[in-house]
């Protein structure tokens, strides 16, 4: 069901319901009033005559029958009977006693000394009559057309208004709930002409700032999340293909080379060394647009340990020695805490490990093999680490874009990368929840700083 009718719905069915109680209660005090109205003029009618006959010399029967069929009080359709304590009746305007007016009956009168019952449309009341000389039974009875007129005029006007505001809440709802719900329709519209390859259209977010606004706003935001996503992958597979053509076609000529022309024997290893060379970059080209590639998940976060951010350091330390013997990596131990949980943070080993080998690797790479230093610290929350090096540092054009995939700075330009280390490196301190930032100047050098939560207990 839409949302507009459900709205008209509930609101009439609370409308309806109100309604029914105010009108069912405004119904029940009417009716109330009536009967007592009418009993009162019942008892009234009852005790006059019971008085006129018993109490009052010179009333005789026949009398009080003519009286009573001129009376302006008398009642519609209006009978008496009159008994005495045997239950004998005494007197009666009517011609015939309803069976209704038994011995039963009239002990209980005797008994309570008032009742009320109803024969069909008749209303009744009996009154036991204390009289001057004896006690009577009075039964008066009579019908209350007026009053009952008035009550059937009553449920039909209220009838016809509960119909009518009915009607009313129905036609104003529907029209209300369709203006509230207008934008949504529109929204709705808008979304119907967005597509993959149309994810520059968006909502129209308009000027107030209700709830459907914020959806609109917050569904523009997604698609500016999904449009940049987009963006990404295409560049993506842009950079990835226009990296992997390069070493091809070198390997290709190489290979068309040593097959057109007759070469000696070191010309040939010349060539296959050159294949090597190029068929390494591929591999690891490869390797980096794997790990870029995967989605985070993917990455082996089930080997989450704690890992000793000083250990993990010192380990690469060694690896740089044993592979880079020119470079020197030194690690300042100064500020490590006594407590050695502000220094061991939960993650994967390895990850953590290639993220850190990416920036001594740069550090070493752009700053000409000269002394790059590491920094361990903390503070109450993170484990802090900052790799500083003394090289060419990096241009104010070049700092916003250095983590995005395959950016190279123009400091780059003569250095060997293919510019997706730092974008491997982010990804990795991101699924960490840690933060990766940079302070640089160029011909100064650059400090690449890692902060990741460490234990605390
Ligand atoms: P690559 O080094 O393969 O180009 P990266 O993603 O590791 O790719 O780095 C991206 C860019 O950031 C580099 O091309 C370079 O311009 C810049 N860069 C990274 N580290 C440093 C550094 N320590 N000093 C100067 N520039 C750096």
């Amino acid at each position: 069901m839409k949302i507009r009718y459900k709205i008209v719905l509930q609101f009439s069915l609370i409308v309806a319901f109100n309604l029914l109680m105010f009108s069912g209660f405004i119904y029940y005090r009417e009716d109330q009033k009536r009967h007592e109205t009418f009993r009162g003029r019942l008892s009234k009618r009852a005790i006059t005559t019971a008085r006129l006959l018993f109490d009052v010399s010179g009333f005789s029967p026949e009398l009080i029958r003519i009286m009573d069929k001129t009376s302006v009080n008398r009642l519609i359709g209006e009978e008496v009977y009159i008994f005495n304590t045997k239950n004998q009746l005494v007197f009666s305007n009517a011609e015939s006693v309803p069976k209704e007016l038994d011995t039963a009956l009239l002990d209980r009168i005797k008994t309570e000394n008032s009742v009320e019952f109803r024969i069909n449309e008749r209303e009744n009341l009996g009154l036991l009559f204390e009289g001057k000389f004896d006690n009577f039974i009075v039964i008066e009875s009579g019908i209350d057309v007026d009053g009952e007129a008035n009550l059937k005029s009553l449920r039909q006007t209220l009838l016809i208004s509960f119909l009518l505001i009915i009607l009313v809440v129905i036609i104003s709802g529907m029209f209300f709930a369709g203006q509230a719900l207008q934008p949504i329709k529109t929204i709705n519209h808008q979304i119907d002409q967005i597509t993959a390859q149309n994810l520059r259209k968006r909502v129209d977010e308009g000027k107030s700032k209700d709830e459907i606004a914020e959806l609109a706003h917050k569904f523009n935001r997604m698609l500016n999340r999904l449009e940049l996503g987009f963006e990404q992958q295409r560049s993506f597979v842009s950079h990835a293909s226009h990296e992997l053509r390069t070493p091809l076609a070198a390997i290709k000529s190489e290979v068309q080379l040593g097959l057109e022309e007759r070469l000696r024997a070191p010309e040939y290893e010349k060539i296959l060394q050159n294949i090597l060379e190029d068929t390494d970059k591929l591999i690891l080209l490869s390797n980096s647009l794997l790990q870029m590639a995967r989605p985070i998940d993917s990455f082996n976060l089930s080997k989450i340990e704690n890992i000793r951010i000083e250990e993990l350091i010192l380990a690469l330390q060694n690896d740089v020695k044993n592979n880079k013997p020119d470079a020197i990596v030194r690690v300042n131990f100064e500020n490590i805490p006594p407590d050695e949980h502000l220094t061991i943070v939960k993650g994967n080993e390895s990850l953590l490990k290639n993220a850190f080998l990416n920036l001594l690797d740069n550090a070493i790479k752009y700053s000409n093999t000269q002394p790059v230093e590491v920094l361990i610290d903390f503070d109450e929350k993170e484990c802090i680490v900052h790799i500083s090096d003394k090289g060419i540092g990096i241009s104010q054009e070049d700092l916003p874009n250095i983590f995005e995939p395959f950016y190279r700075g123009e400091n780059a330009f003569d250095v060997q990368g293919f510019g997706v280390g730092l974008s491997i490196c982010h990804k990795i301190i991101d699924i960490h929840n840690g933060r990766i930032s940079i302070k640089s100047q160029p011909m100064h050098g650059s400090t690449f700083t890692v902060a990741l939560p460490h234990l605390t207990l």
